[in-house]
């Protein structure tokens, strides 16, 4: 998920890490129901803090491993802001457990850049997840941003982005730049 339309005119950089590429609304990758991780390797913890590094150099709050070609069941999450101590969390098969009530905020994603729009999610969620070393965690009855940004990775997991899920009126208003983005993004090899 991105940051406000604001906030994401000015992306923050650090040293460390890698930078993929983030694959863009239109690719195939982006609709498929991606795969559980069967264990959380050296290899798939290094992934994890590569997409960490790309969602922070986008000026990201989540990234989900979809979104970087990687048809896994991986997201990464960082709702803190620019002056703050960094909190990243690195949910390994994440599933929510527990959803209640229903409120609408902005969204906008690394994926679908140049589109915000209000979409209506479940208020309070409990999710469970596998951490980077492979221990089940869980965040219980969370809400605001952090309930709303990993709810929007985890339906990157399903091969759902969050313009399935905005207002006819919306859709309507962001037609032309879906479009032009789909276009686009077919000529990049997936
Ligand atoms: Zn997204």
């Amino acid at each position: 998920m991105s940051k406000t339309q604001a906030a994401a005119a000015k992306p923050k950089t650090r040293k460390t890490d890698m930078v993929l590429p983030i694959y863009l609304y239109g690719q195939k990758v982006l609709r498929k129901r991606a795969q559980d991780v069967a264990k959380v390797t050296p290899e798939l913890a290094k992934l994890a803090e590569d997409m960490l590094e790309t969602m922070y150099k986008s000026a990201g709050i989540g990234l989900a491993a979809p979104q970087v070609g990687h048809s896994i069941r991986l997201i990464v999450v960082d709702i803190t802001g620019e002056e703050e101590e960094k909190k990243p969390y690195y949910m390994f098969n994440p599933v929510v457990s527990v959803a209640k009530g229903a409120c609408s905020a902005e969204e906008g994603c690394l994926s679908v850049p140049g589109v915000w729009a209000d979409v209506e999610r479940p208020e309070s969620i409990t999710v469970e997840y596998l951490d980077r070393s492979g221990k089940p965690q869980a965040l219980r009855n969370i809400d605001g941003l952090m309930a709303r940004c990993i709810q929007h990775e985890i339906d990157h997991l399903n091969g759902v982005l969050f313009v399935d899920k905005i207002s006819n009126t919306d859709r309507t208003l962001n037609e032309g730049k879906l479009k032009k983005l789909s276009k686009e993004s077919k000529s990049v090899p997936a």
